[in-house]
């Protein structure tokens, strides 16, 4: 009894191992505790410096070295009011965390004299030792030094880990040439052009209208485990997912969770990140249960896109550190556990107008309407259009386990829409060819505001199965991982955006000119984008083995796997898209490919690693024990002259053991040399391939098959990993 599983299970009291302080206070007295906001920046800064840097919050403007100088003596007096000694440029590598390098507030003067300061240039811009950053080749070829500039659209804050406090300053992480090696670069572009080009549309509707903004709203799953259990399974603190364990007898298939009561320790673990979390401004609004037994989400008020992104990447972080505290372990991996249920990360996505208009909720009057229609439409075209890019955007090897595998969504791009909003398109649909006039009364006068409840009513279980579904006045990108950063699928989705409706306007310019009235003309390329796009449109249960024969019959892709959705990335039309609208050059393109196809291949070759380790350390050495416990018992038998058939029992699971032992440890011999083969291939993308293919797909599921058989043959007290049953149900 003095295995490792038991030891965890010993040791998990169901208590957290300190007590947790309770927190006294109301969120709005500690919201934005720990921020630098411009209500914060006003008593700190002078008006000339405050100005300045509200400017360049709104519109992202460049500040100057003198006035650099001025906010940043604002913070450092700010921060150093609440204990900060240290400050920090807060950035998100391609490595998919964030980071951070601190420096001192402290220096020495040259002649000696110990100071305090933090200057404008170490706000602006820093260089941090960035080698060891994925680069996807970019600094070999362009220039070795990497550096970081501050994003002031999105406000500076304290971090706090233990007792230490930190000023971190979000920034963008660029190569010394300019190319961008975050994920934020690039969304800040998108944004940009997102803005520019849904302006122009908007102008035909309301001249009044000087910005847009897309708005972003995440739903957050995650599983939460006892950290004791966690600590027993190398699985899942290498991979956060566990490469083997049989269902338990009890799954989800009670539903019994959903919603449910939360467990009194998870719910002292919520309220203790949700305290941490309004100090950094993280306006979560919403906690629950999710589907699978030991899953929860969390959900914030949407905020304004590069802002909910920041807030999403800190929760994370702070989810994983607060957890620790209460000895607990969280896990964002999108499918820890086979046999129930994974985990996304909803993107609730929208644009919103600087006149307080929601361009994707419909409209009271049939001109607020034929906006809405107008930027409704357009996202669909824009989704059917670069449906390829979109599935990239969300590959990765956490999600090919939850999108396109077994017991797993398909990884096929479609929009849900409803059956209302269904019908209005094919009734404008239906009027191909014919002449609208101004006044068409059935045309604009279409009444979808009063039918939004019915539209809500339709919002059921069925577009649960949608990976992009429209939910009354925003669409909501269900496909993306929950452990992603969201600038992958934000970045993708407002570019596309930006593409389609900058044509949408080229191709009504063009009618208008030929002297179509403005209403008229924007109803006919509406129609014309209906008919093109209307194949990605899809009401039904997409978990359904009819809606893959139906996708492909339409034509639409069903790309599995992370190395062949990848390769979107580097078509000629996602270089053009990208290229034309700022976002990403060619060689930037490829410099991401690239990186993600290598942590592609490195997460693989992780779970194979540990794969092989765990069948060969605990799973053999623990059958092999019950195989020896079986041969006496059945030697002592035959020597008592009892008669075969009274062991022949024991003989026969003897014999299943020897079977599972065998073909586990032959499956895990040949995944190694396969993993060998792989190894020596050049090529990235070839290599990735060869990960999926021949060692991922070939051997995966066949091991853990035999392991789990094991499972449930060998003794209970001989087996060394902490079992689903076990791990799922917190107590
Ligand atoms: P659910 O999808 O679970 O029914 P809601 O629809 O209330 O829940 O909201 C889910 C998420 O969508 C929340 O984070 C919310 O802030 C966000 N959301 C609501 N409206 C918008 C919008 N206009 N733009 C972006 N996100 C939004
Ligand atoms: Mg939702």
């Amino acid at each position: 009894m003095d295995s490792l599983r038991f030891s965890a299970i010993s040791k998990f009291s169901g208590k957290p191992e300190k007590t947790i302080p309770e927190p006294l206070k109301r969120t709005t007295a500690i919201f934005n505790e720990s921020v630098f906001t411009l209500q914060t920046a006003r008593k700190f800064l002078s008006d000339e410096a405050y100005k300045s840097l509200e400017e360049s919050t709104h519109s992202g403007k460049k500040i100057d070295r003198n006035m650099g100088n001025q906010i940043a003596n604002g913070l450092r007096a700010w921060a150093e009011s609440k204990g900060v000694t240290h400050f920090s440029h807060w950035f998100q590598p391609l490595t998919g965390a964030s980071a951070e390098k601190h420096d001192s507030f402290f220096t020495l003067k040259s002649d000696g004299t110990p100071i305090e300061e933090f200057e404008g240039a170490s706000l602006i811009q820093q260089e941090p030792d960035a080698s060891s950053f994925p680069s996807g080749g970019l600094r070999a070829t362009f220039e070795a030094r990497g550096y970081t500039a501050w994003d002031p659209s999105s406000p500076a804050f304290i971090m706090e880990i233990g007792n230490g406090r930190t000023l971190c300053i979000p920034t963008i992480f660029v190569s010394y040439t300019g190319e961008s090696l975050d994920t934020k670069t690039p969304l800040l572009k998108a944004l940009v052009a997102v803005d520019k080009a849904a302006l122009d549309v908007c102008q035909y509707f309301d001249k009044n209208i000087n910005r847009v903004t897309p708005t972003l709203g995440w739903e957050q799953e995650y599983f939460v485990i006892d950290a004791n259990l966690a600590i027993a399974r190398p699985d899942i603190m290498l991979t956060g997912r566990t490469v083997f364990g049989h269902a338990p007898a009890k799954g989800q298939q009670l539903e019994d969770h959903y919603f449910g009561a939360i467990p009194e320790r998870v719910y002292a673990f919520m309220r203790d990140f949700e305290n941490e979390a309004y100090k950094l401004g993280i306006p979560l609004r919403t906690r629950h249960n999710e589907v699978a037994p030991a899953q929860f989400e969390c959900a914030p008020i949407y905020e304004e896109t590069n802002l909910a992104i920041d807030h999403n990447t800190l929760l994370m972080d702070i989810m994983d550190r607060v957890a620790k505290r209460h000895n607990l372990k969280v896990l964002l991996h999108e499918k820890p556990f086979a046999g129930i249920n994974g985990s996304g990360k909803h993107n609730n996505w929208s644009l919103s107008t600087n006149t307080g208009v929601n361009l994707l909720a419909p409209g009271k009057t049939p001109k607020t309407n034929l906006m809405f229609l107008t930027f409704f439409i357009n996202t669909i075209k824009a989704v059917h259009d670069y449906a390829a890019l979109l599935r990239a955007a969300i590959a990765s090897a956490g999600n090919d386990h939850r999108l396109g595998a077994n017991e797993a969504p398909p990884a096929i791009i479609s929009i849900f829409i409803g059956k209302f909003l269904k019908d209005v398109l094919q009734e404008i649909e239906e009027r191909v060819g014919e002449n609208f006039d101004e006044t068409d009364e059935a045309m604009l006068k279409l009444d979808i505001h009063k039918s939004i409840p019915e539209l809500m009513l339709d919002n059921t279980d069925r577009n649960r199965t949608s990976p992009f579904a429209f939910t009354g006045n925003k669409f909501e990108f269900r496909a993306v991982g929950s452990s992603a950063n969201c600038a992958h699928s934000m970045t993708t989705l407002n570019t596309i955006m930006a593409e389609t409706l900058k044509n949408f306007k080229l191709e009504v310019d063009t009618l208008i000119e030929k002297g179509d009235k403005k209403e008229v003309a924007i109803m006919h390329i509406l129609q014309k984008y209906i008919v093109e796009s209307k194949t990605v449109l899809f009401e039904g249960d997409g978990y359904s083995a009819s809606w893959e024969a139906e996708a492909k019959k339409r034509g639409l892709a069903n790309v599995k796997t992370t190395p062949l959705a990848l390769d979107a990335y580097i078509s000629d039309k996602a270089k053009k898209l990208f290229e034309s609208n700022a976002i990403y050059s060619p060689a930037e393109l490829e410099a991401r490919h690239e990186i993600m196809l290598e942590e592609y291949i490195k997460k693989v070759q992780i779970e194979a690693r540990v794969m092989g380790d765990l069948a060969t350390t605990f799973v053999l050495p623990s059958a092999v024990k019950y195989q020896n416990v079986l041969i006496q018992n059945i030697n002592g038998l035959k020597q008592a002259g009892l008669k075969p058939e009274t062991y022949a029992n024991q003989l026969q699971v003897l014999e299943k053991i020897s079977n599972h032992i065998n073909i586990m440890s032959d499956h895990v011999e040949k995944m190694i040399e396969a993993r060998k083969k792989a190894n020596k291939i050049e090529d990235c993308r070839k290599k990735a391939i060869a990960y999926c293919d021949d060692i991922k797909e070939k051997y995966f599921d066949i091991i853990r098959y035999h392991v789990d058989k094991l499972e449930l043959i060998v003794d209970d007290s001989y087996w060394a990993l902490p079992k689903y049953r076990e791990i799922l149900f917190l107590r």
